[in-house]
């Protein structure tokens, strides 16, 4: 099945062993190979030594902050990094994601979520190999035509101004992701407005109204509270989830 991996190494920085444990079964189980590093220093040196395609770095490390593996090993490691984060540590979640980090999990995970995270990694990895983006996206009835910019949901077309358009297309070009406020703000309106987080909302809302059927309960725009917006990837969106299985 395509869910499996069977050539993806990940490397997991983490010293609590219970979460060892349950990974190391739960991924091994599902064709990856798991490397293990109980400390930040450990950590570094495997990255180093044996290239992981993908990290897993838990932000509380007993002799280095988790923020800190991620900082070093962002100046040479350039592949998928995903940041285990306690619950209510928004800030240290949002610090990880500016810092390089692409998401998070938060503890207590299900395998579900952590392999739907994997998923999105490694599509990320194989359009980043073979060097070229989609230039249609489709997400259940929504299609972005990112040539003609023709945005259209349930055969309808949508009419967004061109703010609207461009934080929907910085969302669909990392779909799956989380996007911090910030980095939302920067992509679209510049660096000078990156303290504007009312910006983010205002447009957010207007968007939702367009291309959600309920806005009150979206389904593809979903809000990472305290931290920022993740437009939901195409294998989790529940009807086309349905018939990939
Ligand atoms: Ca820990």
């Amino acid at each position: 099945m395509s869910l499996n991996a069977p050539h993806t190494t990940l490397l997991l920085i983490e010293d609590d062993p219970q979460i060892q444990r349950f990974l190391a079964t739960a991924l091994e189980a599902h064709g990856y190979t798991l490397l293990v590093a109980s400390t930040g220093a450990q950590g570094l040196q495997l990255t180093a030594l044996r290239q992981p395609d993908i990290l897993i770095v838990d932000l509380g490390l007993p002799d280095m902050s988790g923020l800190d593996v991620i900082q070093r090993v962002r100046e040479w490691y350039a592949g998928p990094l995903l940041v285990l984060s306690a619950r209510d540590r928004e800030s240290d979640k949002v610090a990880a994601l500016d810092l390089g980090a692409d998401d998070y999990l938060t503890k207590p995970f299900g395998i579900g979520e952590l392999l739907a995270r994997l998923r999105v990694a490694a599509r990320h990895l194989a359009r980043s190999d073979d060097g070229k983006d989609q230039a249609r996206i489709e997400i259940g009835d929504l299609s972005i035509d990112l040539a003609s910019r023709r945005v259209v949901r349930a055969s309808k077309d949508i009419h967004l101004t061109p703010i609207e358009y461009q934080l929907l297309t910085t969302l669909a070009r990392h779909r799956g992701k989380v996007i911090t406020h910030r980095q939302l703000l920067r992509e679209v309106w510049g660096a000078a407005h990156v303290e504007s987080p009312q910006y983010l909302r205002i447009y957010m809302r207007a968007l939702r109204r367009k291309i959600e059927a309920d806005p009150a309960r979206p389904r593809y725009l979903l809000t990472e509270i305290g931290v920022g917006y993740r437009l939901v990837d195409e294998l989790d969106f529940p009807e086309s989830a349905k018939t990939t299985i």
